[in-house]
């Protein structure tokens, strides 16, 4: 008889593959079944974080921003520049580079621990003592059995009716990251996470960009303040045109170019561009493993329903990742996948939705963790504010990044941290501080009371931490 693993995990993004390697470390045998494959057909490991998501946009955004520096901000420092230009084709294959040793790496990490990696497309096919998965890749197939199954299917991007990807004129995340050359006139549909870090991109390497946002308000997710400072940054300092209460009605291909006619307050109007992101979220990937025919249940969002520890309502079989409700994110999955794997081996393990930090990986960056000021009015707690701008901080003036702030939001009564709200250099790594903290259950008076490192970036921390109690020192 064939072997039956203790876990199969379906999907090898940062949840499953993830999942996997903890479940094999902790004695299971497991095996990851993945169907993804490069652009040069070949399988490739980590889902769309690795391969077109976290790990390439965040390629390109450092590749264009030391563009943008060169081209803006050395002569502040006596750097002269003559000459400058750009070479995409050299970026994007420091781009593709980095997401080949990324991507191999976790054939190597899941060799060293032993699991089983299996490409092909994987489907759920009989329930009973063991789930039974049908692998297929081409014209092959194969029936592997598991004790339990993990699904980490991930997410798909959400498609726009009137504006079907090709992936020539019309992109989606893997197009937006792929161009060959700087469109001269981009135009993105949908302000969030993506269509920003996109549009940034193409924008600092020349591109004229044209963002329209559906919602009324811009970053309608983050604390408004927050919002209100980045969009100012974004339209007055990075250049970027966006337009908030937008509706699409129709996208039309011509030669090399795409129109868009949208209405707005204002009334109806055309706009033309040589390429169009459509960036307006994504959708869970919850039909690929055929599960509903053995009962799985599935939300009306799409979203495979889970409890607080990521079980279905099949027994031993879970789902973590962008399939199940909480945020879109690299790192939730991931931990799901810890926790599940955990849960599987007889362990406590628990992931707190309530503290995952967020990030926008925009310059200045911005990151969150816990409740906005929006969200704490609307729920009648009482808190109070601390908030430092980077400009008062000399680590900031040394870097010649002094746009944004930190702003702390702990309870009224226990001075307990309720969120955490950074618009600012490195707020992506500044955030940790404040995620360690909220997990502790810290004050605003125990940030306030750590030695923070002179001069540092996390001093604006530590003073807004202080804002807090209305004694900040040097404001
Ligand atoms: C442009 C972009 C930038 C992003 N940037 C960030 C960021 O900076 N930080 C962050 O935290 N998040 C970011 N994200 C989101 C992040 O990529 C996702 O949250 C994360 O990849 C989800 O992980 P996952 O393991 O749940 O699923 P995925 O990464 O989507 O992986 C799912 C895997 O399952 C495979 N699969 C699906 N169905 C089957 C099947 N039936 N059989 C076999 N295999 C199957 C897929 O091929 C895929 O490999 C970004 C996303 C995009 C698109």
């Amino acid at each position: 008889m064939s072997q039956v693993f203790d876990v199969a995990v379906i999907g090898a993004g940062p949840g499953g593959y993830v999942a996997a390697i903890r479940a094999a470390q902790l004695g299971l045998s497991a095996v990851c079944i993945d169907e993804w494959k490069n652009e040069k057909g070949r399988p490739s490991l980590g889902g769309t974080c690795l391969n077109v998501g976290c790990i390439p946009s965040k390629a390109l955004l450092e590749s264009s921003e030391n563009y943008e520096r060169a081209a803006q901000k050395f002569a502040d420092h006596g750097i002269r520049m003559q000459g400058l230009s750009v070479d995409i084709a050299t970026m994007q294959a420091r781009k593709a580079k980095i997401v080949d040793t990324l991507t191999s790496g976790i054939a190597m990490l899941f060799k060293k621990n032993k699991v089983t990696s299996l490409h092909g497309r994987g489907l759920l096919v009989s329930a009973g003592a063991t789930y039974g998965i049908q692998v297929t890749e081409g014209d092959q197939s194969e029936v592997i059995e598991a004790r339990h199954v993990i699904i980490a299917t991930g997410s798909l991007p959400r498609q726009l009716p009137m504006a079907e990807v090709d992936n020539e004129l019309i992109l989606d995340n893997e197009g937006a990251l792929a161009l060959a050359e700087v469109p001269r006139k981009l135009g993105v549909i949908g302000a969030g996470v993506i269509g920003l870090e996109m549009g940034s991109v193409w924008r600092r390497l020349g591109a004229d960009v044209t963002v329209l946002e559906a919602l009324p308000s811009f970053l309608s997710a983050v604390d408004e303040q927050v919002a209100k400072e980045a969009f100012r940054i974004f339209s007055k300092e990075l250049g970027l045109v966006i337009h908030t209460g937008v509706k699409i009605d129709t996208v039309t291909k011509g030669k090399g170019k795409v129109s868009v006619k949208y209405e707005d307050q204002a009334g109806m109007h055309k706009a033309e561009f040589d390429k169009l992101i459509v960036s307006v979220g994504r959708v869970p990937n919850s039909a690929s493993v055929g599960a509903d025919a053995l009962g799985l249940k599935i939300d009306a969002r799409g979203f495979i329903e889970v409890d607080d520890h990521c079980r279905t309502n099949l027994p031993n079989v879970y789902a973590i990742g962008d399939v199940v409700r909480g945020p879109m994110l690299a790192h939730k999955s991931s931990e799901e996948g810890v926790a599940v794997a955990e849960l599987i081996a007889g362990q406590e393990s628990h992931v707190n939705l309530e503290t995952v930090p967020w990030v926008i990986y925009t310059s200045p960056e911005i990151a969150w963790v816990g409740r906005n000021e929006q969200e704490l009015k609307e729920a009648g707690v009482a808190y109070r504010s601390g908030m430092f701008p980077f400009t008062a901080n000399g680590r900031a003036r040394s870097l010649g990044e002094t746009n944004g702030f930190i702003k702390i939001l702990a309870d009224t009564g226990t001075d307990r941290i309720l969120g955490v709200h950074i618009i600012g250099p490195f707020a992506s790594e500044l955030i940790a501080e404040a995620t360690v903290a909220m997990e502790f259950g810290a004050s605003a008076e125990d940030i306030a009371r750590i030695v923070h490192a002179h001069p540092s970036l996390s001093e604006v921390m530590h003073e807004a931490a202080l804002g807090v109690d209305n004694r900040t020192l040097h404001l």
